[in-house]
Formats: structure tokens, sequence, C-alpha cells
């Protein structure tokens, strides 16, 4: 059976949900289709709109349902062209996306809960505590949002689940709103552009591993010893880094497909050459590449930005070990829209 939203907005609902709905109310299951194929492939949230459907199932619906997008409460262009939105929830909680323009292919970041449990300590995110996950037409949402702003088209751009939140303990709404992004007869969006992040949730981590179509992963690994990764990512406490590297390394992949290990470089405690060798030791097995990111500064958060110097350095010694690492870029820095710089404190 469908599933309403707490506000009943149809966003969110499958296809097959959306069938029911129609049925349900003494329509053709015809109806249902035509429903979905109006929002998520023609991107019409306007029911008066959706001129196929009757009259009397159109008024049916505005009786009892919404099509709701988040709306955006304020949108902020960085020097460097990165715009982070401010999106408001029905509830008026708040969360972040970010749209990075590149010269390729453009990255939308997305956001799979408002605020964070996992209180990892160089990220403003945790700051805020966690006070909810997102529900499977708020993800989605997101995405619609920047398509209705002409930020990105209908296609073509990256999604990365690295806004707010840790999308493992929102999973059965990120892998939802997966499929719906994906679904060749809707959004239709390429899963080899999506990208799952995660803090290492390694139970949630195997039953992804079953999934019949699954997004790219993403390992926030960011420390080489138990003894560094517990104090700064608290959740190794409860699954260990070397038991979540066993994971990665049974972890189905596609042909010719790498998991992204990140690792965040924290001046002096993730930065030195005896880390950058323990890393390349850790991944031996595992199909990876290297994602490094130099830490984004945060007031109050005890950490700094290593030397451009020892960045390079870093790069470099895994590199003469065989092992593939990019400097991710920063981005949107001056309009705190860089990774790990996302939070909403304000509350309305
Ligand atoms: N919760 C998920 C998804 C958020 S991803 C996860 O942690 O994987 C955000 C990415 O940015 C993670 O890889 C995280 O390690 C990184 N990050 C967090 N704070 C950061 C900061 N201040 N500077 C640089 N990277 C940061
Ligand atoms: Fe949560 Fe990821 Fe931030 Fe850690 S880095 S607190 S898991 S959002």
């Amino acid at each position: 059976m469908y599933q309403q939203g707490m506000n009943n907005n149809l966003l969110g609902l499958d296809q097959m949900e959306l069938v029911q709905l129609a049925e349900s109310l003494g329509e053709d299951s015809f109806r249902g289709r035509q429903l979905y194929i109006q929002l998520y492939r023609r991107k019409q949230y306007d029911l008066g709109h959706m001129t196929d459907l009757s009259k009397s199932f159109r008024l049916r619906l505005l009786q009892d349902y919404s099509v709701t997008l988040p709306t955006v409460h304020q949108a902020v262009t960085s020097r460097d062209e990165t715009v982070k939105l401010l999106l408001r929830l029905d509830d008026g909680a708040f969360v972040e996306a970010v749209h990075i323009p590149e010269e390729t292919r453009d990255t939308l970041c997305i956001s799979s809960q408002v605020g964070c449990a996992v209180g990892c300590t160089f990220c403003m995110t945790a700051r805020m505590g966690f006070a909810r996950n997102l529900r499977v037409g708020e993800i989605v949402g997101q995405v619609l949002r920047a398509i209705e702003m002409g930020l990105v088209g209908a296609n073509g751009f990256n999604i990365v689940f690295m806004g707010m939140g840790e999308p493992l303990y929102n999973y059965r709404n990120v892998m939802k709103a997966f499929r719906l992004l994906t679904d060749s007869e809707g959004m239709d969006l390429s899963h080899r552009r999506i990208t799952v992040s995660t803090s290492g949730v390694i139970p949630v981590l195997k039953q992804m591993a079953e999934e019949p179509k699954l997004p790219n992963l993403a390992i926030s690994l960011n420390a080489t010893t138990a003894e560094v990764r517990n104090r700064i990512m608290p959740i190794n406490k409860r699954w260990d880094l070397k038991e979540l590297l066993d994971v990665c390394r049974d972890f189905p992949l596609e042909p010719r497909r790498r998991i992204t290990i990140e690792y965040v470089l924290l001046k002096d405690e993730t930065d030195s050459d005896e880390d950058a060798r323990r890393l390349a030791r850790l991944l031996r097995g595992i199909p990876s590449k290297v994602n490094l990111i130099p830490y984004n500064p945060n007031p109050g958060l005890p950490h700094e930005r290593p030397e451009e110097y020892q960045i390079r350095r870093f790069q470099e010694i895994l590199g003469e070990l065989n092992v593939s690492a990019f400097v991710r870029k920063t981005r949107g820095l001056d309009v705190a829209a860089a990774c790990g710089q996302l939070a909403h404190l304000e509350t309305s």
C-alpha cells in the first residue's frame, strides 16, 4: 500500500504507489502511471495543469494531496560559481544542497538528513546534532528544485549524497530516492552518476551489497589507525576501519568501477608520510581511488588545514605506491558550501 507523507506530498511516491493511489480513488491504474510521468518526467507540479488526467481525478487529488518541492529560503553564489541553496522543508526545517559547476559535468551535492548524529569532530553538520531523516520526496525534491531553477538540466549531471547527514542511517528513503532518480520511465538519471558517501555503517553496507542496482560508493575513511579514527570519527568505536575495509573488499562493483575513499587531511593528525604509506597498505586488494580533501576550516573546530606542500607530498607518496589519488578542489569556501561546512543552526 502507498504511504502518505505527513503532508500528503505526492512527490516521493513511486509508480506502483501512484497506481495504487489512483485505484483507491476509483480510477483506472493507467491514471496513476500518467501522474507518475507528469511528476517525474515532465516535472509538472501543478495538478491543475495535468490535463491528461480527468478533472474529477485532479479535484479528488487536490482535496487530500499536494505536490511540494522544498522552497528556496536563500541561494548564495560563491566567487567560483558554486551555489549553496538553503532549502526550507514543510515543517520549517532547513537543509542545504550545493550546485558545483564543472567544466565537464556539474555536480549536485544533496542532503539525506536534517543534521547528523555521527559527530565527526571536523564537520559542521555534526554541530547541529540530529533532527530527523529526510523523506523520499524531500531527497528527490532537492534535485527537482535544482532542475526547476535551471541550475542543472534534466540529466547529465552528477549527484553526490555528501550534504548533511549520514545517508546509510536513512537507508530506506535514500535507496527509494535513488530508484526514483534512476527509473528510466521517470527521471532517468544514470546510476553511474550518483554517489552515496558514508562514514561506514557496516551492517547497512552489507545490506546494500545485496541490492540489484547500486549507486557508486564513497567511504569517508579519514584516518589510518583506529586510535586516530576513534578520536575524529566516533563511529569507529562501533565499526572499526579494518572491518570497514573488509566490507569494501567484498563489495560488488560493476566492471571498471572503483570505490572512492575519502580522506580528510587534518594537519598533524592525518597528514603524515606514515599515514600515506599506511593508507596505501590498507587499500591493497580494494579497487579504489583516493579523494584527498584538505580540511575546510570551521569556526570553533579543533583542526587545521595542512600546508600545500604536505598535501602534494601525501598525494605523491600514494602515487609512488600505485594508489591513484586526487586532491579535491575546494569549492564554495567563501559561502560556507565546501565539504563539511554545511550547517544551518537557525531554527524557525
Ligand atoms: N555523512 C556522509 C556524507 C557527508 S559527506 C559521510 O561522512 O561520508 C561529507 C564529506 O566531507 C565526508 O567525506 C567528510 O569526511 C568530509 N568532510 C567533513 N567535514 C569536512 C571538513 N571540514 N573539511 C573537509 N572535508 C570534510
Ligand atoms: Fe555526519 Fe558525514 Fe559530517 Fe561525519 S562527516 S558528522 S558522518 S555528515
